[in-house]
């Protein structure tokens, strides 16, 4: 279960912090790193902060995107030092791993973690099903990004310790149908914005919280591969109708 846990990191400033998650992955039995666009990797700073985790740094895959990282993950939690404009299921890192603990072995889930300096944008927030906070002082609530990382899979491992593998999985996984991926989730948003603007329900110069709301209410309901197929094949119907 732990290896099917991707670790994502945006526009990781320090090429030391990326050392320091490394650690922090191997420490607690992760393996699966995930770069995108980092301003300095590989580097010396990131070998030495991961002090014997060079095995994470090696086989650690850089991307451009953040679609690219999600591709083929089936459920993706977004990490935020703060509250957002719009509310998101939001849960703590105990919550959490007692959420990703019982999943089935194939589902793959990434946890995703911000820049340095500004975290996670709104747009990154809002491709997740859920939101991790770790509690913290609110006058100081910005956690280094490896001591984030530490914490949270701390937390997946002691679930894993525990064994809290025979609670009822509380996303809807036990199914007929595989989950969506990433990838089909990302091709069904773009096609609700496409068709939604077609149809002139969405106004592009007055877009309002449309997209990120209905987002929010479609990650909600963790869709299956069948689920995404019938509601893309409705938003095709629609676009015919409409062109005639
Ligand atoms: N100033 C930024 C904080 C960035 S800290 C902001 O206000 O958003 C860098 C990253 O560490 C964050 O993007 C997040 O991934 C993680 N992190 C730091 N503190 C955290 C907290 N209290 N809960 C969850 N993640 C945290």
């Amino acid at each position: 279960m732990l290896e099917n846990i991707r670790i994502v990191l945006v526009n990781t400033t320090h090429p030391g912090n990326i050392g320091g998650v490394a650690r922090a992955m191997k420490n607690m039995g992760l393996s699966d790193l995930c770069l995108i666009e980092p301003r300095r990797f590989p580097h010396a700073d990131a070998s030495a902060r991961a002090a014997g985790a060079d095995d994470v740094l090696e086989s650690a895959v850089v991307v451009d995107s953040l679609e690219q990282a999600l591709a083929d993950c089936h459920l993706v939690v977004g990490t935020s030092a703060r509250s957002r404009t719009i509310p998101w299921p939001l849960v703590n890192p105990r919550e959490l791993a007692a959420i990703v603990s019982p999943l089935p072995a194939e589902t793959r889930v990434a946890i995703v973690f911000g820049r340095e300096d500004r975290g996670l944008t709104n747009e990154e927030l809002q491709r997740c099903h859920q939101h991790v906070h770790i509690p913290v002082n609110d006058q100081f609530s910005s956690l280094n990004l490896a001591a984030a990382v530490q914490v949270i899979t701390y937390e997946l491992r002691m679930a894993k310790e525990m064994d809290v593998s025979t609670a009822k999985p509380r996303w809807g996984t036990e199914w007929d149908v595989d989950l969506a991926e990433g990838r089909e989730l990302t091709l069904l948003f773009e096609h609700f914005e496409r068709t939604l603007t077609e149809i002139e329900f969405l106004d592009p110069d007055k877009p309002r919280n449309l997209m990120p709301r209905l987002q929010r209410l479609l990650l909600r309901a963790v869709p299956d591969k069948l689920e995404v197929n019938i509601l893309r094949g409705m938003l095709t119907a629609m676009q015919k109708r409409n062109q005639r």
